[in-house]
């Protein structure tokens, strides 16, 4: 089973996202993870971007597994809001379930 596999069924709510890496620090496994995210939606106004403005890293704490501690290092991406009437100049991808 492959280490992307083993996750997906640990924890379903990382499906959507790319695994690039899991590891033990301490007594803490962390995840790295990305989005392949192409496009998102402004949540102010609604409309679509697929213009990126840049990433982050989002750390995210879960709950234990197997009694560990779990955290989550998560890169997103912010977009451009393309709607020039649109108050909100760049906004975060947002990942359902996390
Ligand atoms: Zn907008």
């Amino acid at each position: 089973m492959l280490i992307t596999e083993m996750v997906a069924v640990l924890f379903p709510h990382l499906a959507r996202v790319c695994i690039d890496q899991v590891f033990r620090a301490g007594t803490t496994v962390r995840i790295r993870a990305r989005t392949g995210t192409m496009e998102a939606a402004c949540p102010d106004c609604g409309i679509q971007s697929r213009r990126r403005h840049s990433h982050y890293e989002r750390r995210l704490s879960d709950t234990a597994a197997g009694g560990q501690e779990l955290l989550i290092h998560l890169r997103v991406h912010r977009f451009f809001c393309r709607n020039t009437s649109c108050a909100r100049a760049t906004f975060a991808e947002q990942i359902p379930d996390l």
